[in-house]
């Protein structure tokens, strides 16, 4: 399977986050060929490791933004409630899927007022999510529970992943399913190295939500190292000055220095560097200070982690549709495959 194949089959898998198991199943599917062992905790964080010895942890969050189901109104319409942080402008007229009892996938669109309806001054205003509503054909709240949906349902957005052109795919939660295939390709990549450490990779729950998995993950793994990978804001677009942009398509994976929840060490953001130059990786800097990860909950933990951030810059995250460059993807496999094979020069 090529890598555009690899990322449309996790893209599209279900992970609101708290209800990651689809996807779970899918990264564990990926990932067990290339591990010793792989165990789900408490959380439903999945950890899968490999070797003996200092613990060096990479990690990347499994869940993506959604919503749940509230309310069912009589009449058989959904009400629905954020998962993580949204752009409420873009949702009205979206396609969504709902995960319903038994793993049932229901589908429904996110209805909106025909503006033949509407006030002139209410057609420039957005609609609070709180007055959205989700259609799926259902014309009572009994047909509506008939088929599946009770009020916690999780849903997300439908928008299977593509080619917008080569090179170029389009896809919803590439944040993180794009950190998740970094680390399954560096897993794959490097199978048949000893490496002279224990390597956990940490596909986490509940990043969206405050960075709630790595937080829980990182006490239980006990690295003395440890990197996330993420899909980060790609903010080239018209509008946006440079000075701006936290990262920007096809220039390469980006570094993170810091951002509002980690300032990285100079030691790290040094040696990603360093492999970067000695490997001919493009890369560049994830601006500060914008956004968070995993890592800032990991390097707070067991009396604190020397802890990085590799990401992969992706356009539109946290709205319906993202774009990336494959070029980046491929930079940041490298990258995290350069990392692996050095990362004991950090454990001294
Ligand atoms: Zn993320």
């Amino acid at each position: 399977m090529n890598l555009f194949a690899k990322l449309k089959k996790l893209s599209d898998a279900f992970g609101v986050s708290g209800h990651e198991d689809e996807v779970r199943e899918l990264i564990h599917e990926m990932a067990a060929p290339y591990v010793d062992s792989c165990e789900v905790d408490p959380l439903g964080n999945l950890i899968c490791s490999r070797g003996k010895g200092p613990v060096v942890m990479l990690d990347a969050h499994m869940d993506e933004v959604g919503f749940l189901v509230r309310w069912i109104e009589p009449n058989g319409f959904l009400r629905i409630a954020p998962v993580g942080g949204w752009d409420e402008r873009l949702l009205l007229g979206q396609r969504v899927v709902i995960r319903a009892r038994d793993s049932r996938k229901v589908k429904g669109i996110i209805g909106a007022t025909p503006p033949h309806i509407l006030s002139s001054e209410d057609r420039k205003k957005t609609a609070p999510l709180e007055e959205l509503f989700v259609d799926v054909g259902a014309g009572s709240r009994e047909e509506a529970e008939g088929m599946g949906i009770t009020i916690g349902s999780p849903l997300t957005i439908y928008y299977p992943c593509e080619l917008l052109r080569e090179g170029y795919a389009t896809g919803k939660a590439f944040d993180d399913r794009v950190g998740c295939l970094v680390a399954l390709e560096a897993l794959r990549l490097t199978a048949d190295e000893r490496l002279p450490y224990r390597l956990a990779v940490n596909f986490a729950v509940g990043e969206e939500l405050g960075l709630r998995g790595a937080k829980a993950a990182a006490f239980r793994v006990a690295p003395q190292v440890a990197l996330a990978l993420e899909g980060t804001v790609g903010a080239d677009v018209p509008g946006i000055p440079e000075a701006k942009q936290p990262t920007r398509l096809g220039k390469g994976p980006a570094i993170t220095v810091a951002d509002r929840s980690i300032v990285v060490r100079p030691r790290m953001v040094g040696f990603l560097e360093g492999i970067a130059r000695a490997e001919g990786i493009p890369y560049q800097y994830k601006l500060p200070a914008y956004g968070g990860t995993d890592a800032g909950a990991i390097h707070l933990e067991r009396g604190g982690i020397l802890a990085g951030v590799v990401s992969v810059p992706c356009r539109y995250i946290h709205s319906p549709v993202s774009l990336l460059s494959l070029s980046d993807l491929e930079g940041a496999v490298k990258l995290v495959v350069g990392f692996l094979r050095r990362a004991q020069e950090l454990l001294r």
